[in-house]
């Protein structure tokens, strides 16, 4: 440090720094007087970027404990801390930060209803250093009971911190928690402008705003006190993030709430496995809301048995249903998990599936832009005419997605306005605004989708869901498969009956007894709770241990699975107290030209685990010849 800068530069500041031959942006993350390499080698700070230190104390302490519980870089990791578009204006000193005034519409003000009885307790609950989980069926008033905990958290001086799962939701969500809180609330999400989000940012960061709401980011919020972090639907694993660092919301928000003493609170109709037998062995306090706030039932669900019709996305049933509800001038939500026209492409001779060349999966036709279409890499080919492994020309195209849903849906109901919500339709920006603002507004009648449209979405006079293929998820190759189907037909089933009329949910199943499905039918989330525990405590999976998932990925098939054998053998030798699960060939064994081999490591020790994979690969990373990648994820909520 050039004396020029003594006394300025502190931890936690933003400096320029020379790098072979350019000046980097770097963050200093410690004073010390020992240099740490030769002395002659050490060259000077350039300059201060940032009069004040751009880290606080304990963000440096947060990011400290991510890198050594994700096996993150500091890099990545400070870099997952401030968004994008703020960090790439610092870099650049002497830019104005954006407008002052905030670029969002003003609120309207929303009386607050007294609280029932059950949702009295649930607030007196919420209290520093306490972490709760929130157990509520959808409309049992949970929104409510944080509208209250934050309010009072803004009462004492400090601040809040709300998390929701999706950008889709967050419209619904903003226009409430403004209009109850008025302009204090500031949002975050992806869904926002660069200098939208910079400006959020930098007015939550200088105090102006108490609030951040947003989706998983927003747990990094700068905000200088917070006394309460919520997580609404918190069983949603958009909460996890699938690149390093691998950061769960939910772990860093317990985190971040030791460091301030402020309460966490998770909400959800249908909590994860984890976290409601955390609850249960007390980790979590419990806390339920038992019934809807209007008394109203949970909407019946009637299971569709398709077995005798399994080529055929909608059943007779479900279409007379249709029919009844729209002359009734209410409307419909229909839930396909795929998108696309179809599937597959397959051939009638040899039963040949056309694959992307790049990922080990099969190729969605697309009909309206007529091509076959990876949902991994997004490589694109047109339909060919013949088979390609026996040149047949009696290739048909199996299964279906939402593209295909909707040209069959306007066959069935001639006339009616449809709108679909999936990631094809939404990918302009304000896609998703404007497709459910034409639902909103009932100039569409019927809305289908993914699982975008199972969550969050209000609708008074959505009376009828329909689930396509209920069994689409329940066989993936992941020992999640059973709860994450019945998290989402308990989510899409909870649109239905929201407003004073009754709702009704017809699920179509290949299936029918299947007890996750038929659980999900009885609203029944303490049997499946039971049921799903059991078998997990027999296998041995979470909640009953921790996992890591490793993963080992290259070009070259034969040096993927050399390294895969390598990694165990190594690690099991090093890491005694984990038991290693493979190597073998991720379900996903090829992924944008990349073989791909994982290992799970189930442990109770997954420090220990993380740190001894993190040295061996670091280790190895820096051989030039060779493209190997290796990803550490702790608590792993992907397994494909
Ligand atoms: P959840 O978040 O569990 O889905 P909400 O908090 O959104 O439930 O409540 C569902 C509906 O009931 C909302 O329209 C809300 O305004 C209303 N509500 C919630 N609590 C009360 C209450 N104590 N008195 C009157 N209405 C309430
Ligand atoms: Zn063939
Ligand atoms: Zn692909």
């Amino acid at each position: 440090m050039p004396d020029s800068l003594q006394g300025q530069v502190t931890a936690g500041s933003l400096v320029e720094v020379p790098f072979r031959e350019k000046a980097l942006t770097g963050v200093v993350l410690e004073l010390t007087a020992e240099p740490g390499c030769e002395e002659s080698r050490v060259k000077d700070i350039l300059r201060l970027l940032e009069a004040e230190p751009f880290f606080g104390r304990k963000t440096l302490m947060l990011v400290e404990w991510m890198v050594s519980f994700y096996g993150a870089t500091w890099r990545d990791t400070l870099f997952a801390v401030v968004p994008a578009p703020v960090l790439a204006q610092v870099q650049r000193p002497g830019k104005p930060r954006g407008p002052r005034r905030s670029t969002l519409p003003a609120s309207i003000h929303y009386p607050a209803p007294s609280l029932l009885d059950e949702q009295r307790q649930a607030l007196k609950a919420i209290r520093p250093g306490e972490k709760v989980l929130l157990y509520g069926v959808t409309g049992s008033g949970k929104t409510e009971v944080y509208l209250h905990a934050v309010e009072a958290a803004l009462q004492s001086g400090r601040q809040a911190i709300v998390m929701v799962p999706e950008v889709a939701l967050t419209p619904q969500a903003v226009e409430r928690y403004r209009g109850r809180l008025g302009d204090t609330v500031g949002v975050l999400h992806s869904g926002l402008t660069a200098a939208e989000r910079r400006e959020q940012w930098w007015r939550l960061r200088r105090g102006e705003l108490s609030v951040a709401l947003g989706t998983r980011s927003a747990v990094f919020a700068p905000l200088q006190d917070p006394a309460l972090f919520i997580l609404d639907e918190e069983h949603d694993h958009s909460y996890k993030q699938d690149q390093t660092p691998r950061y769960h919301a939910r772990q860093v928000a317990v985190r971040r709430a030791a460091q301030t003493g402020a309460a966490v609170v998770l909400g959800s109709a249908t909590p994860s496995l984890e976290s409601f037998y955390l609850a249960q062995t007390g980790y979590y306090k419990l806390l339920e809301l038992s019934a809807r706030v209007t008394g109203r039932k949970p909407p019946p669900v009637e299971l569709v048995d398709m077995r005798r019709r399994p080529r055929q996305l909608l059943s007779q049933p479900l279409v007379e249903r249709m029919r009844e509800t729209l002359a009734r001038d209410e409307q419909v939500v229909l839930l396909l998990n795929r998108r696309g026209f179809s599937s597959y492409l397959q051939c009638g001779l040899c039963g040949h599936v056309h694959k992307c060349p790049h990922c080990s999966i099969s190729l969605t036709f697309h009909k309206q832009a007529r091509h076959l279409r990876c949902h991994y890499c997004g490589h694109t080919t047109a339909p060919p005419d013949l088979c390609q492994a026996c040149s047949s020309p009696e290739l048909s195209y199996r299964g279906g997605g939402t593209e295909r849903l909707e040209s069959e849906l306007a066959t069935a109901l001639p006339g009616v306005e449809l709108a679909r919500l999936d990631r094809d339709t939404t990918s302009r920006a304000g896609g998703h605004a404007e497709i459910l603002g034409r639902f909103a507004r009932k100039e569409a009648r019927v809305l289908l989708g993914t699982q975008m449209v199972a969550k969050g979405l209000d609708f008074p006079d959505v009376t009828l869901v329909g689930v396509i293929n209920a069994d689409g998820g329940l066989n993936l190759p992941d020992f999640r498969a059973s709860e994450r189907t019945f998290q989402l037909l308990t989510q899409v089933a909870g649109r239905a009956g929201r407003g004073q009329l009754e709702g009704h949910v017809l699920v179509q199943t290949l299936d029918p007894e299947n007890a996750c499905l038929v659980s999900a039918a009885q609203h029944d989330y303490a049997g499946f709770y039971a049921r799903e525990l059991e078998l997990r405590r027999q296998v041995g999976y979470p909640p009953f241990c921790r996992l890591v998932r490793l993963v080992v990925s290259g070009t070259q098939a034969e040096e993927v699975e050399h390294e895969a054998l390598d990694v165990a053998r190594i690690l099991s030798a090093r890491v005694a107290q984990a038991e290693l699960l493979g190597p073998a060939p991720c379900p996903l064994e090829k992924v944008r030209g990349r073989w791909r081999w994982h290992l799970l490591g189930r442990t109770a020790k997954v420090q220990e685990l993380v740190q001894g994979a993190r040295t061996y690969f670091d280790q190895k990373a820096n051989n030039p010849r060779s493209d190997l990648q290796w990803s550490v994820d702790p608590d792993p909520q992907d397994l494909l």
